[in-house]
């Protein structure tokens, strides 16, 4: 194939990556930290993005389904699949490079069928999502299953909710009920808080530079921003307006900047009006509404800004989420497939 260099890129940091899982490794305490790289690792890149935090020491890696945990399997890595197993499934389950997160007494089921084996298992302790109840295993649903790691999932981590604690209780009555090997609650927002993180905790959103929370404000950095290109220069004259549905209109003659960039690649509409970006330390402000492929920005304080010149967009995750009203979670994963992604080591 003939290599086009692509006009949008996302430019993403190793070294931040690996810090960030460091970090929340230490604030972990004495518990293991995995990481969550479903979803193609939040957008970055599951690969890459596992084999990076591998070689920084990361033991235990989530997936949501066997198709992700296939698409690992080459690096040889300890995978769980957080959905659990199908019957479709279970070939896949057979062939080892994986294993499963049981979540109901069917999935149980299926699973003692077919011979058992190392597994994991979700209990829900209040979010209602997935997971067997108390009272199940209370029953004796997990007996004689070889269990790693008894997980459950906090429903309010990033808020100071009561129901932290009810669920952290909840799940710490567990302990010794089961064969579990190890015990595990806390995503990113969780490790912040005070005694939740048991054997094992399950970062994602924080090792992708999210922020779920102030108490990791200043310790997690960034890992990926995107780059675009300047594809058109245009004066618009006073009194005109911007793009789609003529939303925006120059007070003053306005120099305006066409940029390689739109919904269709996770730059979401709600940054109409209200995104930033940056040409070296100069910030710019998006006009108008973000088209599906374009944006226009505001660059009367860049008057050198040119054809094919790059732009930065904000890469502080929380702000890019207040401005446009999408969380975190959704900037990430929305990242679309145009963006080249660039890792820096
Ligand atoms: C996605 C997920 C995580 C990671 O959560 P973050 O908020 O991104 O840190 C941990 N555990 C489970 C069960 C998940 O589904």
């Amino acid at each position: 194939m003939i290599d086009i260099p692509a006009p949008l890129r996302l430019r993403l940091d190793s070294d931040a990556l690996v810090q960030n899982w460091r970090t929340l490794d230490r604030v972990s305490g004495t518990a293991a930290c995995g990481a969550a790289v479903k979803a193609n690792g939040y957008g970055l890149g599951a690969i890459e993005v596992a084999r990076r935090l591998a070689q920084a020491g990361c033991r235990d890696f989530f997936v949501s389904n066997w198709q992700e945990a296939a698409e690992l399997a080459p690096l040889g890595l300890t995978v769980s699949v957080l959905h659990g197993v199908r019957d479709e499934d279970m070939a896949a389950a057979a062939a080892g490079f994986a294993r499963p997160v049981l979540n109901t007494p069917t999935q149980v089921a299926r699973w003692k069928a077919a011979g058992g084996g190392a597994c994991d298992v979700m209990v829900d302790t209040g979010m209602n999502r997935l997971g067997v109840s108390a009272a199940d295993i209370a029953d004796g649903l997990l007996d004689t299953l070889q269990i790693d790691t008894l997980m459950s999932h906090l429903a309010c981590a990033e808020e100071d909710s009561p129901m932290n604690a009810v669920q952290r209780d909840r799940f710490a009555a567990l302990t010794g009920t089961t064969s579990a090997k190890r015990m595990s609650l806390a995503n990113s927002a969780g490790i912040a808080l005070d005694g939740y993180a048991f054997d094992l905790t399950r970062p994602g959103l924080a090792l992708y530079g999210g922020v779920p929370c102030a108490d990791l404000a200043d310790v997690i950095r960034p890992v990926a921003r995107i780059e675009a290109q300047i594809l058109q220069r245009r004066r618009v004259p006073a009194g005109q307006t911007v793009g789609y549905n003529a939303t925006w209109t120059a007070t003053t003659d306005t120099e305006v900047a066409i940029i390689n960039l739109g919904y269709a690649d996770g730059y979401f509409r709600g940054f109409s009006d209200r995104g930033t970006a940056m040409i070296g330390t100069t910030g710019l402000n998006v006009i108008g509404r973000v088209s599906m492929d374009l944006v226009a920005l505001d660059v009367r304080l860049e008057p050198s800004a040119n054809e094919g010149d790059w732009v930065t967009f904000e890469t502080d995750l929380a702000s890019a989420s207040r401005a446009s009203g999408m969380s975190q979670y959704e900037l990430l994963t929305s990242l679309g497939r145009r963006l080249s992604r660039c890792w820096r080591g």
